[in-house]
């Protein structure tokens, strides 16, 4: 949560409300024991696992994971932005806010609008060059490809011209620092020193978020070399997986028609559209994401995929096809003949040939069922089982018990086969995976994935504050082993020095990054561990993190003196071997 608004605000702002009645306005809250419980409004489910602390002040799903305080309750549930949700929460609480668009305020801006701003000069930069510069074949190159004037201007497509250092300069005439460029990913560092252009001698496509800002580039040649596109590195504002090609121009066209189409490529997206085909989203390859997948909830829970109709389109095709099911949305599929894409089509056969596949899509069922009679042979015993397994897996995702029933009817009886053995393996499958549940997030994966240790030594940090110096004397905020882990250590740890509380619903107010957020609340609603067992279990936990710290020196030399060895520098390879025993010596 980057902004501009003093920490003491928040903190006020927060200490005056309860986040059980802000929530309450939108849903409504069961009491559970100590905490409050509801059905996730953030994803779908059943059963209720959405928890609301009266006492942390704090909500957390244990199904998608999404979690936070009051203020990003209000920015995920009403979609606003963090000053928009402060601004509310602070009329209701009573909280005089000042005016934030000062200069003094606006010095300070954070990084994020450092990096917007840097994208908007490179796109004017990059524009500029389509326009001007001896540019003729690259607006011959675009017009040939039948985009038109008036769309390269709404797309502000750009040209990135020959030169090593054309946006270097313009840059630095705006006085940017080099290392900002770095970090918008539009410079590369070169191996002898100094900087060069990341994109030359290409189109530029800007990438731009929901909200119409900047956030990369995706960069094309104009002829047949490769790599055809070279796209922006993920940067603070442009995490891949959470974007989508194009939403922020057809979000209300998706809206209105209740229907997203969703292609792949940045052309496939802009051909179309300039036929004025207005409810379109581009993945930008592979599979979609649970995030992008949410994202598009928002507008519609109906979606057409029209894909490639090569191998790793279908392979995308059909990994996003079960995340799209679990997520209740309803899906057909458009396959493409193969080698071609719908910016092949618009051009070669026009929108309406397009159009007419599209109203044409397969079911789920007919598309996977087709693919699979493709892969394997449906006239034997085996391929037949296979093709069952392989249906059972997606139809398993339905959360409607009557759809569940009338897709193996269907399986049943297009492969002949007994709907009492479909069951029977339906059934096998079932008891496999309420386990390890269905739906894991991809954030959820990577966090579950945090050292437990770790994670129990945060939540006795939050919850006792005298431990975090105890815990500092012990370790440092580098011994965690995640980078989340250790920005909430090293967070706490600075304000305890600073003499602030630590309070979990004030302490999210410090990080960026949602996955941080996530893991305060996940360990809030951890269980709690008895009082005379706490203290014994803050020792092991030290204990264990400092093994860890040891065994991960230990690979570091062992990794250093190896490449000393390579290299033949006899010096370095003994001062790290002296090292390395002077390490195994105080270790054990
Ligand atoms: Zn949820």
């Amino acid at each position: 949560m980057a902004h501009l608004i003093p920490e003491n605000l928040l903190e006020d702002i927060l200490g005056r409300l309860d986040i059980v009645e802000v929530i309450s306005g939108y849903i409504q809250l069961k009491k559970a024991g100590r905490n409050f419980k509801a059905n996730c409004p953030f994803h779908h489910e059943k059963t209720a696992s959405f928890m609301v602390s009266a006492e942390r002040q704090i909500y957390h799903c244990f199904g998608c994971g999404e979690s936070g305080n009051a203020f990003k309750f209000l920015m995920r549930h009403e979609r606003m932005e963090f000053p928009e949700a402060v601004e509310i929460l602070a009329k209701k609480t009573g909280v005089h806010l000042p005016q934030w668009d000062q200069p003094e305020v606006a010095r300070a801006a954070s990084l994020s609008s450092q990096l917007y701003k840097i994208n908007q000069l490179a796109l004017s930069f990059y524009e500029n060059n389509l326009q001007s510069l001896n540019s003729t074949a690259a607006s011959d190159y675009l017009l040939n490809r039948g985009i038109r004037l008036e769309t390269i201007k709404e797309f502000h497509l750009g040209l990135a011209g020959s030169a090593w250092d054309g946006l270097i300069n313009f840059l630095r005439s705006k006085n940017i620092p080099l290392s900002l460029m770095e970090t918008a990913g539009l410079v590369l560092a070169k191996e002898s020193g100094g900087y060069y252009d990341r994109f030359r001698n290409r189109i530029i496509i800007p990438v731009f978020n929901i909200h119409g800002q900047v956030i990369g580039f995706g960069a094309r040649v104009t002829d047949n070399s490769l790599p055809k596109y070279i796209n922006s590195p993920e940067t603070p504002v442009y995490v891949k997986g959470r974007n989508l090609f194009g939403l922020n121009l057809a979000k209300d066209s998706i809206r209105d028609l209740d229907c997203v189409v969703i292609v792949e490529g940045y052309l496939d997206f802009i051909m179309p559209y300039q036929e004025g085909w207005k409810n379109i989203v581009a993945s930008q390859g592979t599979a979609l994401t649970l995030e992008q997948i949410k994202l598009l909830k928002r507008y519609t829970h109906n979606v057409v995929m029209v894909y490639d109709g090569d191998t790793a389109g279908e392979l995308a095709t059909m990994r996003s096809l079960d995340l799209l099911i679990e997520e209740g949305m309803h899906v057909k599929i458009a396959p493409l003949p193969k080698d071609k894409d719908p910016d092949v089509i618009v051009r070669q056969e026009g929108i309406k040939s397009l159009k007419i596949k599209i109203e044409n899509a397969l079911s789920f069922f007919d598309y996977k069922l087709g693919i699979l009679k493709g892969r394997y042979n449906v006239g034997e015993a085996h391929g037949k089982s296979q093709i069952a397994s392989e249906m059972l897996l997606t139809i398993n995702r339905f959360d409607n018990a009557i759809l569940r029933g009338e897709y193996i009817k269907k399986l049943s009886e297009d492969l002949k086969i007994s709907e009492h053995y479909i069951l029977e393996e339906l059934n096998k499958l079932k008891t496999k995976v309420t386990d390890s549940k269905l739906s894991p997030s991809i954030v959820q994966k990577k966090l579950s994935e945090i050292n437990p240790v770790e994670k129990l030594l945060i939540k006795f940090m939050i919850e006792e504050k005298e431990l975090i110096g105890k815990i500092m004397q012990e370790l440092l905020p580098s011994d965690f082993q995640d980078a989340r882990t250790a920005k909430i250590v090293q967070v706490m740890h600075d304000l305890v020095l600073k003499g602030k509380n630590i309070e979990p619903n004030i302490l999210m107010n410090y990080f960026n990054e949602d996955d941080a957020n996530q893991l305060v609340c996940e360990t809030m609603f951890m269980p709690a561990i008895l009082e005379d067992e706490r203290e014994k279990a803050v020792n092991d936990c030290i204990a264990r993190i400092k093994v860890q710290r040891l065994k991960s020196k230990r690979e570091y030399l062992h990794v250093q003196i190896k490449s000393a060895q390579n290299m033949g520098d006899e010096q370095r390879l003994n001062s790290l071997v002296q090292e390395f025993h002077n390490l195994i010596k105080k270790g054990d």
